[in-house]
């Protein structure tokens, strides 16, 4: 066994005692980089068990304190930030710039908590009724868990635990295990700001460490960012175990591409959302539907699309990077393989793309699908690679009864240069978020992170301000206040008497 990564449990960055591990690979050359440890049970409660006492703490430091720390934490996230990117690369494959995007995301959320003051400010209500007043505060809740995917490893968890410790919680982290340098990288950095041990937890491992978790007596909200079928299970193990859940789930987005759309824009944009990143992105394109003679553009995407080709995360020709594991394109090949069985007309195959140099990645070429019906598994299914699928439709209401048909509403978007199509999709679509001329609209976190359907299980206040929302309880307070008058009257008797 090669060497095994930290985890943070109880007072500092240690070894676990695990006697299994997982190896965390380089995607384009498939060495080893690390191991990961799988936690022990009893160093999951040990963790649990930390941050409850740091909670009970740092509950009491005042929101400007806790806010003047996060700022120090940002100002060092964003001056190492092109070191995280380095190791974000090597573990996921992205190419530099992409991965320089997934760290600075995960900043503009820390930016975002820095906030945190003004945003945890209750209600007050003067003379509800004679002499009373009513107000509200707004209080952490204890230990919070994230659970995070691999595909934003910086990111994601910097969606979570920033904004849960900013309000006075504590927080304990479970990685992907696919890729947990970057992970490991965040809380190194986090604690070089001077925070108080044992606010952030760092366990590494999979589901039977989510499982442990979910069902903590001493935890009490889960966040869970990944796929559907996980997102399911942690919802409902997480709610059955009465604890506060959001799950950011799977998704199938939709761009729709009117005829009057301006062809440059709907190519590029295509282009982009759906291969870059290698197609590993909840808010990719996967998906586009071309409405009526707005088909002819379809040549022109393809065209666009065989210019585009993989390859190492130093490269700066390269569009993207390897898929992230040689079984996550063993997947993406048999979907491409099925499409083809299916009876799509696949105009641009991606499954032999090899790149030089890098004989052993995990390598898909951009891979484009016509005449897709809605009841072909690579419609139907979230392939999580560089493969559009396109799909014709008559009219724009056509468009948009197809994609309210779909289970998945996590992001959507329509080209078109009609003010009219443009409201009446963003009135009628069913999808949390959605984009006009825009492919892909994530938020900046002073919203939420939105997904409807099967794209999000749970509490809505996710990701960013709102999130305020579900890493705090509100606290009601109805005073009676003795009426100043009456009582200054009452002692004025008793004096004369
Ligand atoms: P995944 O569901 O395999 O893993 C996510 C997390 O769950 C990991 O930490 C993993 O260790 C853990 N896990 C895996 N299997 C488990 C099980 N059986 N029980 C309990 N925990 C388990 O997801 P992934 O492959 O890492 O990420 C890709 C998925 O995430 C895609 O479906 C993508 O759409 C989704 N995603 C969604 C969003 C969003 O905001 N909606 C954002 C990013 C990614």
């Amino acid at each position: 066994m090669g060497k095994v990564m930290d985890v943070y449990i109880n007072g500092g960055f240690r070894q676990s005692a695990a006697t299994e591990t997982i190896p965390v690979t380089n995607p384009a050359t498939q060495e080893v980089l690390v191991e990961a440890p799988y936690t022990t049970m009893e160093e999951i409660n040990e963790a649990v068990a930390a941050a409850r006492t740091a909670f009970l703490a740092w509950r009491r430091v005042p929101a400007p304190e806790r806010a003047r720390m996060l700022m120090k934490y940002q100002m060092l996230l964003k001056e190492k930030q092109d070191d995280i990117a380095r190791v974000l690369s090597q573990e996921t494959g992205k190419t530099f710039a992409d991965a320089q995007g997934d760290v600075w995301r995960g900043i503009e959320v820390v930016e975002q908590a820095c906030n945190v003051p003004a945003m945890m400010m209750g209600e007050t209500s003067e003379n509800v009724a004679r002499n009373i007043d009513t107000y509200s505060i707004i209080q952490p809740l204890g230990v919070c868990v994230g659970i995070t995917p691999f595909n934003f490893p910086a990111m994601i968890p910097l969606w979570m635990f920033p904004l849960a410790i900013a309000c006075g919680n504590t927080f304990v982290l479970k990685p992907s295990e696919q890729d947990p340098m970057t992970p490991n990288m965040l809380i190194e950095l986090f604690y070089q700001c001077g925070f108080p041990k044992d606010l952030v937890q760092l366990v590494h491992g999979g589901r039977e460490q989510v499982d442990a978790l979910l069902t903590h007596p001493d935890t009490r909200a889960i966040s869970f960012v990944g796929s559907v079928n996980v997102g399911q299970h942690v919802y409902r193990t997480g709610t059955q175990h009465l604890k506060r859940v959001q799950c950011m789930t799977g998704a199938k987005n939709h761009m729709v591409v009117m005829p009057d759309a301006n062809k440059d824009q709907v190519v590029n944009a295509l282009i982009g959302s759906s291969v870059g990143a290698a197609g590993q992105r909840c808010m990719a394109i996967s998906v586009a539907v071309f409405v009526g003679e707005a088909a002819a553009m379809i040549e022109d995407v393809r065209a666009a699309m065989a210019e585009v080709r993989p390859g190492a995360w130093d490269d700066s020709e390269a569009g993207y990077g390897p898929q992230i594991s040689p079984a996550a394109r063993e997947r993406i090949l048999g979907y491409i393989e099925k499409g083809k069985q299916e009876g799509a007309t696949c105009l641009l195959d991606g499954s032999d793309v090899s790149v030089e140099g890098y004989p052993d990645g995990n390598w898909v070429g951009p891979t484009l699908f016509s005449d897709v019906k809605t009841d072909m598994s690579i419609y139907t299914d979230e392939i999580f690679g560089p493969v559009l699928v396109a799909v014709k439709e008559d009219t724009l209401d056509d468009a948009i009864a197809t994609i309210n048909a779909n289970p998945y509403g996590n992001g959507t978007s329509i080209f078109t240069s009609s003010g009219g199509a443009a409201r009446k999709f963003q009135s009628e679509i069913e999808v949390g978020q959605v984009g006009i001329n825009v492919p892909i609209p994530v938020p900046l976190p002073f919203f939420s992170f939105t997904g409807w359907k099967n794209s999000f299980y749970g509490d809505q206040h996710a990701y960013g301000k709102q999130a305020i929302r579900f890493y705090t309880e509100t606290k009601t307070i109805t005073a009676r206040w003795f009426d100043a008058d009456a009582v200054a009257s009452a002692n004025m008797t008793i004096a004369l008497k």
